[in-house]
C-alpha cells in the first residue's frame, strides 16, 4: 500500500537514492527528478525517473502536478567545496536558482512541504572546538556553503510569505553505502575522501593526497563528523512526516556528534581493505575549516532519530563492501586480482 508520492530532486545521486529506498520502505513512492549529470539511472529503482534540469521551473511544476506529489525533497545541486572556490558562478546558478525554481513550482502546483539538503558548510570556521548546534553563527567560508545558506534563507522566507512548511537538514559528512549492497557512492570524478582512500587501498592506482597536516587538531589533519548515508536517509523520511514544523521552518544538524580525522579515516580504510592506502601529505584545500562536528541533539529530539551506525569502522566497512561488489560506476573497475 502506498502512502502517497514525493518528488525527489537529485534522487539518482548518492544521498538521494538511499533516501528513495527509505521512502519506499515507508510506503511512500519516490518520483525522481534528476538530470543524470552526477546521478545514475541504475540507482532509480523505487519509482519513476523524470529527466530534467532543477532550474527548469515549468518542468518541475509539471512533474509535481502530473504525479500528484504531497511533498518535495530537494537534493539536486552541486556539492564540492573545492570546485566551488574555482567556479562560484556555477554554485550560485545551480544551488540558488535551483531552490528558486523548486519553490516557485511548489507554489504553483500547491505542494506544501519541503525537505532541503543543507550542509555543515553553512557554519564556516567554528570559533571554538565544541560541537556545532543550529543556533551557532552561520558564516560560510566557501561559495558552496554560501549558496546553501542562501537556499535556506529563501526557503525560510517562503515559509513566512506563502505558508510553506520546510525542514533544512544540515548534513555533516555523508559516508558508507546501503547495508544491503544495492547502492553506494559513485561520483565521477570522485573527490570525496572515503571512496578515494578505498580506491587507493584496493587498486593502488592513485595515491591519496591528505589536504594539509598543519591544522590545529590532534594529528594535524582535518576533523569531520562522518554519518552513515542510511541514517541520513531515514532522517528525511521522519522530517517529511513531522506533525508540526515550528514557525514553518526548522534547520537540523545530522551527524554522529563525533570527530574523525583524515588520518583516522585512512587507518579505518586500511583495516577494512586488508591493506593501507598509499598517501602523501599535500597543501591544504582552499575552503576547508579544520574541524566540523555536529551536535545532533535537535534532530534526535524532533525526529525521534538516532544514528544506527554509531561506530566509524562499521560505516567504512559498508563502503568497502559496496566497492568490492560495485553495481554502477563510471570509473575503472577493480582489477580481477583485487
Ligand atoms: N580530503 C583529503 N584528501 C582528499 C579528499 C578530501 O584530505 O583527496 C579531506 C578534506 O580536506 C576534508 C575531508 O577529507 O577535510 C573530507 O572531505 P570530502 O571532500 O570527503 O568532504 P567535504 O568535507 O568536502 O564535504
Amino acid at each position: 500500500m502506498t502512502r502517497g508520492r514525493v518528488l525527489v530532486t537529485g534522487g539518482a545521486g548518492y544521498i538521494g537514492s538511499h533516501t528513495c529506498k527509505a521512502l519506499a520502505r515507508a510506503g511512500i513512492e519516490p518520483v525522481v527528478y534528476d538530470d543524470l549529470s552526477n546521478g545514475h539511472a541504475e540507482a532509480v529503482r523505487w519509482g519513476p525517473l523524470i529527466q530534467g534540469d532543477v532550474r527548469d521551473r515549468d518542468r518541475l511544476a509539471g512533474a509535481m502536478s502530473s504525479h500528484a506529489v504531497s511533498g518535495v525533497i530537494h537534493f539536486a545541486g552541486l556539492i564540492e567545496v573545492g570546485r566551488s572556490m574555482h567556479r562560484p558562478d556555477l554554485y550560485w546558478d545551480h544551488n540558488v536558482n535551483g531552490v528558486a525554481a523548486v519553490l516557485s513550482a511548489m507554489r504553483s502546483a500547491d505542494v506544501g512541504r519541503l525537505i532541503f539538503s543543507s550542509t555543515a558548510a553553512v557554519y564556516g570556521t567554528p570559533a571554538g572546538l565544541s560541537a556545532l548546534s543550529e543556533t551557532d553563527v552561520l558564516n560560510p567560508i566557501n561559495p558552496y556553503g554560501d549558496s546553501k545558506l542562501a537556499g535556506e534563507k529563501m526557503i525560510a522566507a517562503s515559509c513566512v510569505a506563502f505558508g510553506l512548511e520546510a525542514v533544512a537538514l544540515r548534513y555533516f559528512n555523508a559516508s558508507g553505502a546501503d547495508p544491503e549492497g544495492e547502492l553506494g557512492e559513485a561520483h565521477d570524478p570522485e573527490t570525496h575522501l572515503i571512496p578515494l582512500a578505498i580506491e587507493a587501498a584496493l587498486t593502488g592506482s592513485r595515491p591519496l593526497t591528505v589536504f594539509g597536516q598543519d591544522f590545529p587538531t590532534t594529528d594535524g589533519s582535518c576533523v569531520r563528523d562522518y554519518i552513515h548515508v542510511a541514517d541520513l536517509a531515514r532522517a528525511h523520511v521522519l522530517a517529511l512526516g513531522l506533525d508540526t514544523i515550528s514557525r514553518g521552518f526548522e534547520a537540523m544538524n545530522l551527524g554522529r556528534g563525533r570527530g574523525t580525522s583524515v588520518l583516522d579515516v585512512i587507518e579505518a580504510v586500511g583495516r577494512a581493505c586488508g591493506r593501507p592506502p598509499a598517501y602523501a601529505v599535500g597543501p591544504r584545500r582552499a575552503g576547508d575549516p579544520p574541524i566540523l562536528v555536529a551536535d545532533p541533539a535537535r534532530a534526535m529530539k524532533r525526529l525521534n532519530w538516532a544514528p544506527e551506525f554509531a561506530d566509524f569502522q562499521a560505516i567504512v566497512d559498508t563502503a568497502v563492501a559496496w566497492r568490492r561488489s560495485r553495481r554502477f560506476d563510471a570509473s575503472t573497475p577493480l582489477p580481477a586480482a583485487a
